[in-house]
């Protein structure tokens, strides 16, 4: 089975699972887990933030994020189609007690007139106290849902600038910040210059069993680290976790170049067959979105599972597939053969 349905289903390798075995550990509640402290300055100096907090998964990472940003009533800023709106069930509402402005842009990357005009200006005739506070602006970089895309570093900057200087904090979530660096040779320390807290991800491309970090200003990660243990993430011998998170950051960061190789061939060669429509141009990263003419998603995914390859159908009419460290140059190959057999049978 060769299985692109997403970057988070992969094994990790004989070496990682040792890295785990002989893990030192402590419980990371009283922050004497070694191997979790080992991770935490490790992520912190990678993006140049003055601290971080390792999370069992990336939707904490954010959630505590959030929270530590905001107060009940706030408003936040997030890219149509972000993952913390459209995929953390509501939790940004539920939870934090926030509302989300939409932004919309090409690539799920918006300009800086967009961030400005979703601040309202209030006129000087008019109490403060009747206009709701615009708080944070979150930016996904890669952008998932637009298909993996890479902001331009300038557009990054110039739109967390803006924010700034509208008394808006930023927040990045970075789940796929990895991907961004590989793409582009673009330091992650660099993509997170200008936001207040960062997090990302241990258990999509680089491999991890589970896991995810916030870094950030050391006042909001103080603060992300109450709601961490409110919500349920305290977990104790997190070490043995936090070593193959270890492993993966310092091993398995440089091969994304070669997932990157393996979705540019897919693209091509889902390009190349007829009934199947892809933007190449959108392909900048680890997946490739896709529709198949005349056939819903559902359908197409069930054919090709038989073929021996799952993929995601991400609406009624496109299908995610994307690339990891399980999937070789020749697995690619037999996929997209299987593509025609599917069409054509
Ligand atoms: C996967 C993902 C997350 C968090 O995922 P978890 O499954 O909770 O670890 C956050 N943001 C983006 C963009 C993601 O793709």
């Amino acid at each position: 089975m060769i299985d692109l349905r997403s970057d988070t289903v992969t094994q990790p390798t004989d070496a990682m699972r040792m890295a785990i075995a002989e893990a030192e550990v402590g419980d990371d509640v009283y922050h004497d887990d070694p191997t979790v402290l080992r991770l935490e300055e490790t992520i912190a100096g990678l993006l140049g933030k003055e601290d971080a907090m390792f999370t069992p998964t990336g939707t904490m990472a954010n959630q505590t994020a959030l929270r530590a940003h905001t107060s009940p009533g706030d408003m936040v800023l997030v890219s149509r189609g972000a993952h913390i709106d459209d995929h953390e069930l509501g939790a940004a509402n539920a939870i934090a007690g926030v509302t989300i402005q939409q932004l919309e842009g090409a690539g799920g990357m918006f300009t800086v007139d967009t961030v400005r005009a979703a601040v309202p200006e209030i006129p000087s005739s008019m109490p403060s106290s009747l206009f709701q506070p615009v708080t944070l602006l979150a930016v996904e970089n890669t952008h998932n849902a637009a298909g993996g895309t890479v902001w331009p570093l300038g557009q990054l900057d110039a739109v967390t600038a803006t924010a700034h200087a509208l008394g808006v904090a930023t927040h990045l979530d970075g789940a796929r910040l990895w991907n961004a660096t590989a793409a582009t040779g673009i330091a992650e320390r660099e993509y997170a210059a200008g936001f207040d807290t960062v997090s990302v991800c241990f258990s999509k491309g680089l491999g991890a069993p589970m896991g995810s970090a916030l870094a950030g200003r050391s006042d909001l990660v103080t603060t992300a680290r109450r709601f961490k243990q409110m919500y349920g993430g305290g977990f104790r011998q997190a070490g043995m976790m936090a070593a193959g998170a270890l492993y993966a950051v310092n091993h398995h960061r440089e091969r994304l170049v070669d997932d990157h190789a393996n979705t540019a061939r897919l693209a091509a060669g889902l390009a190349a067959i007829p009934g199947i429509d892809v933007d190449v141009t959108t392909v900048a990263t680890n997946m490739v979105y896709f529709r198949v003419v005349g056939m819903p998603a559902t359908e197409f995914a069930e054919r090709w599972l038989e073929a021996g390859v799952a993929s995601l159908p991400f609406s009624n009419d496109t299908i995610r597939v994307v690339t990891h460290l399980g999937v070789s140059s020749h697995d690619v190959d037999l996929a997209l053969k299987t593509v025609s057999e599917v069409l054509d049978g």
